[in-house]
């Protein structure tokens, strides 16, 4: 792929049926990728081997072809570069900024200091300061291990960031905003049960694609953030963001396969076309 073309992607999870929030978010896309002369990756990110499934990996695929889009193959599945999110986070740990945090939720519920911008309980960094000999007897007693970027170290070694932001349209003109990482404590990066988390491989694969632009809802604009911070300290370049409105429901709540929104399959087996979808949602 040429080294001037806009690059943009669309990373769903598959972890339930696409809605209509998702079939906006890719149109969204799209539409910008067009705007731009670019074009849209498609990326599975499927690191939670226990609630994604290829089931909802291929519906996916289904759905999106229903609505009229298309990708350059192959596809990549986080699930296939454990290896590369790896190296990563021990690049991170060559700086000691990583550090390994036995707590269970309970334990950091019961600390919390606060809560981060999703509203979770913020890690008060009970394991900061364990010793050498408490680490060693943890691992000694399998105790289950989380690794978290120490933040306070993180952001003395990058000093005030920044990151561009566009919108709503691809072709408005860039704007420079601050990010704030602090406001979400030492986050995890490396999970219990896999050697990464969404913030890590995010970054990791948004650098590993050439990705210029990158539209996500504005659910998404606080974690940015995060990535920025990453980006900084992995020596990786940061793509132009662009946050879209979320698309919500008649109570105003956003959709979410966890709240039962209705699928784009269910959509389109009640008859809905490509067409009415698009309607709908606002594009031509
Ligand atoms: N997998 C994330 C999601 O489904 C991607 C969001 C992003 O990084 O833009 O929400």
């Amino acid at each position: 792929m040429s080294a001037n073309l806009p690059l943009l992607r669309f990373a769903p999870s598959p972890n339930g049926l696409l809605h209509l929030g998702h079939a906006y978010s890719a149109l969204f896309t799209w539409q910008a990728a067009s705007q731009l002369g670019g074009r849209v990756l498609l990326r599975i990110e499927d690191i939670d081997l226990e609630r994604c499934k290829p089931e909802f990996d291929a519906a996916m695929l289904r759905d999106l072809a229903w609505l009229g889009l298309d990708w350059p193959t192959p596809v990549w599945r986080q699930s296939q570069r454990f290896a590369h999110y790896s190296a990563a986070a021990d690049q991170l740990r060559a700086l000691q900024l990583l550090y390994p945090c036995f707590c269970s939720r309970r334990t950091i519920a019961a600390h919390a200091s606060g809560t981060d911008p999703d509203g979770a309980p913020l890690y008060a960094g009970n394991c900061r300061h364990l010793n050498q000999d408490d680490i060693a007897a943890k691992f000694g007693r399998g105790e289950p291990v989380q690794y978290r970027l120490d933040m306070d170290r993180a952001m003395a070694m990058t000093g005030p960031l920044s990151f561009t932001l566009v919108g709503p349209s691809a072709l408005d003109r860039p704007q420079i905003r601050y990010a704030r990482p602090q406001r979400w404590g030492d986050i995890v990066l490396q999970r219990k049960q896999t050697p990464t988390s969404y913030h890590l491989s995010v970054v990791v694969d948004d650098a590993a694609q050439a990705i210029t632009h990158v539209t996500r809802g504005r659910d998404m604009e606080a974690a940015t953030d995060i990535h920025i911070l990453l980006q900084f300290l992995l020596g990786l370049p940061s793509p132009i963001y662009n946050f879209h409105t979320l698309i919500r429901d008649e109570n105003g709540t956003k959709l979410a396969k966890s709240r039962g929104s209705p699928s784009l399959a269910s959509l389109r087996e009640s008859g809905w076309t490509p067409q009415q979808v698009c309607a709908q949602l606002g594009f031509a």
